[in-house]
């Protein structure tokens, strides 16, 4: 049995300690090592998150992981309108809070240990392959805090002094040192009875009284941690104004609501009510809560209508933190079903020396090692372009030059994470539940009896390409992104086409040239889509005069007019995915060679893979797109 969860995981410690640049992003999480008590240099500070990792790793290892058995069995529950907790979880929560583990990434200024994000990440990957559910009640202290300092920053009432590099005042102060402390948690209420995936259908209500204060009224169900003291609230707060299904996201503001206040004799004043704790799957660690808020008190966060755009700010972080959560399982998963396939032996050999048993392990470990790749890079882009961000606005350069030059920095990191996350989310988390069902097989009738723990896996996973966006969200937003990249500029997808051709013939090795094909296969997929789209559309074209052309053109819209595309769209992500990771390896591989076989073994199954999902995008489907043509409803 492993006593490290860090340590003893050769790939994610290659992350750390080679493949993560950390200089850039250690100077702006440091400042440039000019504040105040913090590290000196970027040895200084890696020591310390390799510090913070390694303890993460033992403790995982050695007091979550024995236990998550019984965190499956003793579950959280409602009682006299609080919800409870059993020993088991307090338990860990309170060591969590003695490990000062909910501040990790908050600013020194304001109590935390200011860790860069990516450490948190890597820190739910560790979490996550002992018990899932402790990731995400732990997640919900810490990112909801950061969210809290975030939305501060973004709506001007956070100051900040350039002198001392320090945060001298933030709104929410009072809470974020709660929730740091471990006294207090937060939520993110979004989904509805009635709208889930389709925000716009938000019903919340949020309004203003005479004196100009706000307060909620609606129902939000399904909230992780919801039994939280600090909700952070999605509510309607203008009408909707047309009959334009996404009109509705205009309309939407975010509140933090307090849930409840305790006063100094400990009494507890509900101004929302905690309707139920759900019974699930899986995740049983973690409390999914209904509440119901009436007349409830409300702190509006930037501006009316702000609401979407707010959300997609701390959306980012939390897809990519599933993206290390699924990682967690599985690895769980591999681990598991490797163990188990070497000792049992069945027709005179160990399993794993069976030619499919020892294939379907080989895969789950490359696949593993693709995500992780895809993981890394994400979360990196994604904490590069918001501490970009935040230099900008706080200390931005004084010569011109340099200024432009963080500005492109800012958009490039900014696009590559915008590229990645809805990729890692939706492989990520179909991967957990795909690996952790083949745990299952591997061990044949013990995998499906609850005592060895396989079974536990699978429905921990679940849920995964469910919540923070499912996966067919995930693509949509992929497949959106990437078509529409090439209308806006179809020049650049030319070029990147011709440089991937050139990569045919010039790439050092035929590893290299292997890879510029399989991004030559994705190219022909969007081409095909695009081509689709654009016949379908110039057949509409000719149907009206030349004097409404123009307007026609501009009218593109990929809400209505991507139909074969959106058929196609999680095909297509399976693809780009493939890509995307491949890019990285091969990017890994030519600074350290040792990779190369890291790569080459995930090429092999991603070029057949890509193949196979390039033939159905381009052979199936007009079928089924004619029948739901006709009124808008499928015939069978
Ligand atoms: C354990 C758990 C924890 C959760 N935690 C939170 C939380 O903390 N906060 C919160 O706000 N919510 C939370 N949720 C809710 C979760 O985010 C939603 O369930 C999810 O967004 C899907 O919404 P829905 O259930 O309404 O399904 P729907 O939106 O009704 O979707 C049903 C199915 O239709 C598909 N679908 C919908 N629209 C389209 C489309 N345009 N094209 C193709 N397919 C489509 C979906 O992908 C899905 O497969 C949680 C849910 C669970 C189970």
């Amino acid at each position: 049995m492993s006593t490290n969860f860090f340590k003893d995981n050769n790939d994610l410690k290659f992350y750390v300690e080679k493949q993560i640049d950390w200089e850039p992003l250690i100077e702006l999480t440091e400042y440039k090592y000019k504040k105040k008590d913090g590290f000196k240099n970027s040895k200084e500070a890696l020591n310390f998150y390799k510090g913070v990792l390694d303890s993460i790793g033992e403790f995982s290892a050695k007091e979550v992981s024995p236990l998550a058995s019984q965190i499956d069995l003793e579950h959280p529950y409602l009682e006299n309108g609080v919800v409870k907790f059993p020993q088991v979880l307090e338990n860990i929560f309170n060591k969590i809070k003695k490990l000062e583990l909910y501040g990790m990434c908050l600013p020194t200024e304001v109590g935390g240990m200011n860790c860069p994000f990516l450490v948190f990440m890597l820190s739910n990957e560790i979490f996550a392959r002992a018990d899932v559910s402790v990731t995400a009640h732990y997640g919900f202290h810490g990112g909801m805090a950061m969210a809290m300092l975030l939305f501060s920053i973004m709506e001007g009432t956070t100051t900040f002094d350039p002198k001392k590099m320090e945060i001298q005042k933030t709104r929410f102060q009072d809470y974020i040192k709660e929730i740091i402390d471990g006294d207090a948690w937060g939520s993110m209420d979004i989904t509805e009875p009635g709208a889930g995936s389709d925000m716009a259908a938000l019903t919340t209500q949020g309004y203003q009284d005479d004196k100009g204060n706000w307060f909620v009224d609606g129902q939000k169900i399904f909230i992780t941690s919801g039994h939280a003291k600090y909700h952070f609230v999605i509510a309607r707060t203008e009408k909707r104004d047309s009959d334009d299904a996404f009109s509705g996201l205009k309309g939407l503001s975010m509140f933090l609501v307090p849930a409840f206040e305790i006063d100094k004799k400990k009494k507890r004043t509900h101004l929302a009510t905690f309707d139920g704790v759900e019974d699930k799957m899986g995740h049983h660690g973690s409390a999914t809560v209904s509440i119901n808020f009436k007349k409830s008190p409300a702190y509006l966060i930037g501006q009316r209508g702000d609401g979407f755009k707010l959300m997609l700010q701390i959306m980012n972080n939390a897809r990519v933190g599933v993206g290390f959560e699924s990682l967690g399982i599985c690895e769980a998963a591999y681990r598991m079903a490797k163990s188990y396939a070497s000792k049992r032996e069945s027709m005179g050999k160990t399993i794993d020396q069976h030619e499919m048993i020892a294939d379907y392990l080989d895969e789950m470990y490359s696949d593993i090692q693709g995500i992780r790749a895809l993981a890394v890079q994400g979360a990196y882009h994604e904490e590069m372009a918001q501490k970009l961000n935040l230099m900008l606005k706080f200390m931005p350069p004084e010569k011109e030059s340099e200024k432009k030059d963080i500005e492109k920095k800012q958009k490039y990191h900014q696009e590559r994470s915008r590229h990645l996350t809805p990729l890692l989310k939706y492989l990520a988390s179909e991967k957990a539940v795909e690996i952790s069902r083949r745990c299952i097989q591997i061990h044949g009738g013990y995998g499906y009896i609850t005592e060895i723990g396989a079974e536990k896996l699978l429905r921990d996973a679940m849920v995964l390409p469910i919540y923070e966006g499912t996966s067919q969200i995930q693509s949509l937003m992929s497949m959106k992104d990437n078509l529409m990249g090439i209308l806006k500029d179809p020049k650049k997808f030319l070029e990147k086409n011709a440089a991937a051709y050139i990569q045919t013939i010039r790439a050092p090795s035929p590893i290299y040239r292997r890879v510029a094909k399989l991004q030559i296969l994705s190219y022909k997929a969007l081409q095909f889509l695009m081509i689709k789209l654009a016949g379908k559309k110039f057949s509409e074209m000719t149907k009206k005069p030349f004097s409404e052309w123009e307007s026609f053109f501009k009218e593109w819209d990929p809400k209505k007019d991507f139909a074969i595309a959106m058929l196609h769209a999680e095909r297509l992500t399976r693809i780009i995915a493939d890509v995307a990771i491949v890019e990285l390896l091969a990017n890994q591989a030519q600074k350290f060679p040792e990779r190369e076989e890291v790569l080459s073994r995930y090429l092999e199954r991603a070029e057949n893979r890509c193949k196979f999902l390039y033939n159905e995008i381009t052979k199936t489907g007009a079928g089924l797109l004619e029948r739901l043509s006709v009124k808008g409803k499928i015939k069978n």
